[in-house]
C-alpha cells in the first residue's frame, strides 16, 4: 500500500504504528491528544483548535459533529469518547437505568452485576461511546459524603468482588469485541476519606492505611486488566493526587504492573493552580502532571498552552509527553479505532437501547437489591386477601428522579435531557403497587410532605472554574395540609406504605450533607402516619442511609431501597406483596446519629470503652444485615483445616436451616479475626461469602473456603504479610459479633 502511511496500516504491529504516528506529530498535536474536553462546549474549538484526543459529555447530536470534524484534521486521529455510564447508559435518551451502584451492591451478587455491566456495554457501544467512567472503588466510611450512592459500600473485599465483576462485564470479550467498552477504576485512591464528609478535601491517609484498606480493590482490578484508572480529587499528606508519583508510578505501574491508561479527574491539573495552589501557572502544573505519569487530562483546556510552554521553558521534555501520548495512541490502535471509529449505529440502537430484555434484567437486579431491615410480621401482605386498601404515601412514592438517583437523565451533569429519562419507562412505587396489587385492592396515594425547596446559591451562579453552581436545597417547611390529607388516607387504609428519602439535590459532588436526617416535612409525616396506628411500612428511596426518627424505627417494616432504578417501584411492590423474597444485605453500616460518623464494622482494635457518653457506638444497622421472610439458623461451624500453611486454603463447613415457611437466598458471610497482630488491626474482616438458596424446612451444609494468604495485614513498615499464629473464623448472616459463630484455626 504505497500511499498509506505505516500508522494507517492495520497489518503492522501496534508499536510500529504508534512510533510512526508520533514521529509525524507536532508538539501541539501531541499535547492535544492528551486532552479530554467537555463536549458540551464548542466542539469545533475542542477538535479543530485544541486538537483534543478525547471528549466526554457528548450529546447524540454533537457526537456526529465531532466525528465529522476529526475527519478534517491533519492526521485524522480518531477520538476516544467517554461518558459516565455508571448505572446504565445514564444520559442516553431511553436507555436502561439500573439501580445505583450502592443499591446494586445490596445484592452482593457479582454474577448479576457482571450481567448489568455487560448489558450497559451493549447499549453504550451502540452509541459511539467507547469508554465508561465506572465502577467506583472508593470505600464509604462517612455517610455525610455526597457520593456514597456511587460506591459499593464500606468493605474492601466486597468492593473488589463487585468491581471486578462489573469490569469484566464492561470489557466483554476484550478490546476488539465491538460490544466492549473501556472500564475505569476510580477514584484512585483515597478520595472518599474526606474530612467531615466534605467532598474532595484533604484525605488523612498514610501510605500504610492506604495499603491496608483503600488500595486492595484497586490492586485486584489492575492485576485483572482494568484498562483505565481515574484519579480522585483529594490531596494526601500535602501531595495532590495528580502529583502523587508514588501512587501512580511506584505502586500502580511498577508494583502492580498496570500498563493501561490514566485519566485525571475533572480539571485536576487546573486545580493545582487555582484551588490547591501548589503550582504557580499551567505550565508548572502541566509539567507536574505529566511527570507524575498521567495520560489523559480531563477538562483542563489550559493544559494545551501550559504543556507547550512547559516544554519551551525546559520544565518538561517533549519525550515525557511522548510517553503519555504513546499510551493513548496504543489504546486507540488496540481498540481498532483507526480502522473503525465505532461511530453511533442507529440500527443497533433500535435493537438494544432500553430493550424489553434489558428491562427484565433491570427488574431482576432491583428485586435482588432491596434490603428488608425490619419486619414485625406484617410483611409480606397476603395477596390472597379479598380486599385491602393500601395508602402509598410520601414525597418519593411517585418520584421518577429519586428512583433513578444521581447520574441519570436530568440529574445535573449534562444539558440535553431537561426532562430526564422517559417517564413511561420508570415505575415508581405508586406505579408498582397499581401494577401488581391483586384485582379489587384499592391503591390510594398522597404526597404528604415536601423534601426541599431550591434556592439560588448565594455564592453566585458559577464555581471558580466556570462550572454552573446548582441551586441549594433548603429543607421544605412542614406542610400541615399535605400531612392531613395523607393522614386521612392512612386512617382509611389497611396499610400505609410511606416512601421517604432524599433527592438528587442532596446527592453527589459538592453535595455532601452536614446531617443525615430526613429533610423537610418527612419526619412530621412519619410521626403523623405512625399515630394513626395503621400498620406502616417505611420504604427508603434515597442515595444513602439516613438516620431515622422513632416513628420510623417502630414501624411495622422498613425496606431500604436506595435508588432502585427504572423498575425499582415494581420490585418494591412485589416485595411488600410477597411475590418475591427479600434477599439484599447492607453493603455499609447505618448510623443512629450523624455524630457516629464514621461508622463501619472493620474498625481497628483499641479504644477507651465502646460508646460515647451520650450514645452507643453500635450502628443502627450493621454491614451485612438484612432479613428474609423466613428465619435461617446457623449451626455446626467446623473448620476442617485446623492448621494450614500460609499458602494453603482454610476450609470450613456450616449448616443452615430454614426454620420458617418461605424460601430464602441466604448470604453466608465469613469474617476472619487475627487474634494477635504485630500492629493494631481490624477486629474482623470479610474474607469471603456464599449465596445459598434454602427451601423452607430444609437444611444445607455450606462449604466455605478462603486462601490463607487472605488472612494478611499490613506491617508497620507497609508490607502486606500473613503473620503465622492463631485466627478465628466467624461465620453468620451479618458482621455483628452476636450473629457470628466462631471456630479457631492456625496458620503455620
Ligand atoms: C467525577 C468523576 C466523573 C467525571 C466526569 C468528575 O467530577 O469526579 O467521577 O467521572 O467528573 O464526569
Amino acid at each position: 500500500m504505497p500511499d498509506v502511511p505505516p500508522y494507517r496500516d492495520p497489518s503492522l504491529p501496534v508499536d510500529r504504528r504508534v512510533d510512526d504516528l508520533i514521529s509525524r506529530m507536532t508538539l501541539p498535536e501531541k499535547v492535544g491528544q492528551m486532552l479530554q474536553l467537555d463536549a458540551r462546549g464548542d466542539v469545533k474549538e475542542i477538535v479543530s483548535e485544541k486538537l483534543a484526543g478525547s471528549i466526554l459529555h457528548t450529546s447524540p447530536q454533537k457526537m456526529l459533529e465531532a466525528i465529522d470534524l476529526v475527519a478534517k484534521t491533519r492526521l485524522q486521529i480518531p477520538l476516544l469518547t467517554a461518558e459516565d455510564c455508571i448505572h446504565g447508559h445514564s444520559f442516553w435518551p431511553g436507555a436502561t437505568i439500573f439501580p445505583t451502584q450502592l443499591a446494586m451492591a445490596g445484592s452482593w451478587d457479582a454474577g448479576l452485576l457482571e450481567r448489568v455491566a455487560r448489558t450497559t456495554a451493549v447499549e453504550v457501544s451502540a452509541t459511539g461511546i467507547h469508554w465508561t467512567f465506572s465502577p467506583v472503588l472508593c470505600i464509604t466510611r462517612d455517610l455525610r459524603w455526597g457520593r456514597v450512592d456511587e460506591t459499593f459500600g464500606e468493605d474492601p473485599f466486597l468492593i473488589g468482588e463487585l468491581a471486578s465483576a462489573m469490569i469484566r462485564g464492561y470489557q466483554g470479550g476484550g478490546l476488539t469485541d465491538p460490544t466492549a467498552i473501556l472500564a475505569t477504576a476510580k477514584h484512585f485512591a483515597g478520595y472518599s476519606e474526606t474530612q467531615g464528609g466534605r467532598d474532595a478535601s484533604e484525605a488523612d491517609l498514610s501510605p500504610r492505611k492506604l495499603r491496608s484498606w483503600f488500595l486492595p480493590p484497586f490492586e485486584r482490578v489492575a492485576r485483572e486488566g482494568c484498562r483505565v484508572f481515574m484519579l480522585g480529587y483529594q490531596s494526601m499528606d500535602g501531595v495532590p493526587i495528580t502529583a502523587n508519583k508514588w501512587l501512580l508510578n511506584d505502586v500502580l505501574k511498577q508494583e502492580w504492573g498496570f500498563t493501561g491508561t490514566l485519566v485525571t479527574d475533572w480539571d485536576n491539573v487546573g486545580r493545582m493552580v487555582w484551588e490547591q495552589r501548589v503550582c504557580a501557572d499551567y505550565a508548572e502544573a502541566a509539567a507536574v502532571a505529566v511527570k507524575a505519569g498521567n495520560d489523559l487530562i480531563m477538562v483542563t483546556p489550559g493544559f494545551f498552552e501550559g504543556a507547550q510552554e512547559a516544554v519551551e521553558r525546559g520544565l518538561l521534555a517533549e519525550e515525557e509527553i511522548d510517553e503519555a501520548v504513546r499510551r493513548i495512541l496504543r489504546l486507540k490502535f488496540e481498540l481498532g479505532l483507526f480502522e473503525d471509529p465505532r461511530a453511533p449505529d442507529p440500527e443497533r440502537q433500535k435493537l438494544v437501547i432500553g430493550s424489553a430484555e434489558h428491562g427484565e434484567l433491570n427488574l431482576e437486579v432491583a428485586r435482588r437489591s432491596l434490603i428488608l431491615l425490619r419486619n414485625d410480621g406484617t410483611l409480606p401482605l397476603d395477596p390472597a386477601a379479598k380486599f385491602r386498601r393500601v395508602a402509598v404515601i410520601g414525597p418519593n412514592a411517585d418520584s421518577p428522579s429519586a428512583q433513578l438517583g444521581d447520574w441519570a437523565g436530568d440529574s445535573g451533569q449534562i444539558d440535553w435531557l431537561p426532562d430526564g429519562q422517559p417517564r413511561e419507562m420508570i415505575e415508581t412505587v405508586l406505579d408498582g403497587f397499581r401494577a401488581v396489587a391483586p384485582a379489587g385492592w384499592d391503591i390510594d396515594h398522597a404526597r404528604g410532605a415536601d423534601i426541599e425547596r431550591l434556592v439560588p446559591d448565594p455564592e453566585g451562579e458559577t464555581y471558580p472554574d466556570g462550572q454552573p453552581r446548582p441551586p441549594i436545597s433548603q429543607a421544605a417547611p412542614v406542610d400541615r395540609h399535605l400531612i392531613d390529607i395523607a393522614r386521612d388516607k392512612a386512617i382509611r387504609a389497611d396499610y400505609a406504605v410511606v416512601v421517604v428519602g432524599d433527592t438528587v439535590n442532596l446527592t453527589g459532588e459538592h453535595k455532601s450533607t452536614a446531617t443525615l436526617e430526613l429533610q423537610g416535612g418527612q419526619i412530621a409525616l412519619l410521626d403523623a402516619i405512625a399515630a394513626t396506628k395503621t400498620p406502616m411500612i417505611v420504604v427508603l428511596v434515597q442515595s444513602k442511609p439516613s438516620v431515622l426518627p422513632e416513628s420510623a424505627l417502630n414501624a411495622a417494616a422498613i425496606i431500604q431501597a436506595f435508588n432502585p432504578g427504572m423498575r425499582g417501584g415494581r420490585a418494591i411492590a412485589e416485595l411488600v406483596l410477597g411475590l418475591i423474597e427479600p434477599s439484599g444485605r447492607l453493603p455499609l453500616s447505618v448510623a443512629r446519629h450523624v455524630g457516629q460518623q464514621p461508622v463501619y464494622y472493620n474498625t481497628v482494635r483499641g479504644q477507651h470503652g465502646n460508646r460515647y457518653a451520650d450514645l452507643t457506638q453500635d450502628p443502627l444497622f450493621a454491614f451485612g444485615e438484612g432479613l428474609s421472610y423466613t428465619t435461617i439458623d446457623y449451626s455446626d461451624l467446623t473448620v476442617t483445616t485446623p492448621e494450614v500453611g500460609a499458602d494453603g486454603v482454610v476450609r470450613a463447613t456450616v449448616t443452615l436451616t430454614n426454620t420458617g415457611g418461605r424460601p430464602a437466598v441466604e448470604t453466608v458471610q465469613a469474617y476472619v479475626s487475627d487474634l494477635v497482630t504485630s500492629v493494631t488491626w481490624a477486629g474482623r474482616e470479610l474474607k469471603t461469602y456464599r449465596q445459598v438458596s434454602v427451601p423452607p424446612g430444609e437444611s444445607r451444609r455450606v462449604e466455605i473456603e478462603l486462601p490463607a494468604s487472605a488472612c494478611s495485614l499490613v506491617t508497620a513498615d507497609g508490607r502486606r504479610v500473613v503473620e503465622p499464629g492463631d485466627f478465628e473464623l466467624l461465620v453468620g448472616p451479618s458482621s455483628r459479633e452476636r450473629d457470628l459463630l466462631r471456630a479457631g484455626f492456625t496458620i503455620r
